[in-house]
């Protein structure tokens, strides 16, 4: 069995080989420890670049797709983000190690509670919310970025609207087989589109989402 470190290598090693050049994205991952957001039963693909299921049929999103998305964000320390499907907590966990202020909703109580739980005994300060983030965080808006780490339909309107001016947000939108991430980046005077690679999420549900 191979070292905790040579796993965690290993994984940064084939990001970095698919296309993750940001080094502060790479150090994250491979600071924190993944094995922690998963049950015991699948601690052993911890550091596979694979999603993997957590409680409630939902998942832990693959690593790739956690440092892509961030590295698109690129987070500076001290932006205000929010992220929509707190899910294990892993992605909150990346973006407050790159120094961000994370604001981060989920839909299902369950994982909030663990997340509750889980994000300060690890040492990372996160405002959680249980609520349909569809509709986003709207007393602690505006943010500097959004990211929404469940496959939409479209662009829920409440997101842009909680943008700052030059604010981003990541999404990824299309039917519930596969998605395109999206780049939103609000202008003064509207907003501009950038489009990704595609990637397979579980839905976004809410009002400004799928219907459960
Ligand atoms: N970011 C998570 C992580 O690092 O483990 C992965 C999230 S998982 C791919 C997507 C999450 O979005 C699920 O936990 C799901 O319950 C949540 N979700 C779906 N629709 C939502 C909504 N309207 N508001 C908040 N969370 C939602």
């Amino acid at each position: 069995m191979l070292l905790l470190e040579e796993e965690k290598r290993k994984l940064v090693e084939g990001l970095w080989g698919k296309g993750i050049k940001d080094e502060n994205v790479l150090k994250a991952i491979y600071d924190i420890h993944r094995e922690r957001f998963i049950s015991n039963a699948l601690r052993k693909f911890a550091y596979d670049d694979n999603a993997l299921p957590i409680v409630c049929t939902q998942t832990i999103s693959q690593p790739f797709t956690v440092a892509y998305m961030t590295q698109v964000l690129a987070i500076k320390p001290g932006d205000k983000i929010l992220e929509i499907g707190t899910g294990s907590g892993y992605q909150a966990a990346v973006l407050c190690k790159l120094g961000a202020t994370v604001y981060s909703v989920e839909r299902i109580e369950k994982l909030y509670e663990n997340a509750s739980v889980l994000l300060p005994e690890l040492g990372f300060e996160v405002n959680l919310k249980l609520d349909d983030g569809t509709l986003g965080w709207e007393e602690n808006a505006p943010f500097d970025k959004i990211i929404v780490t469940a496959g939409a339909p479209d662009v829920p309107h409440h997101l842009v609207e909680q943008l700052n001016i030059g604010g981003k947000l990541v999404i990824p939108v299309g039917d519930q087989q596969t998605q395109r991430l999206l780049e939103i980046t609000r202008t003064e005077t509207g907003i501009e589109k950038k489009f990704y690679d595609y990637f397979k999420f579980v839905p976004l549900i809410g009002a400004e989402g799928w219907k459960a």
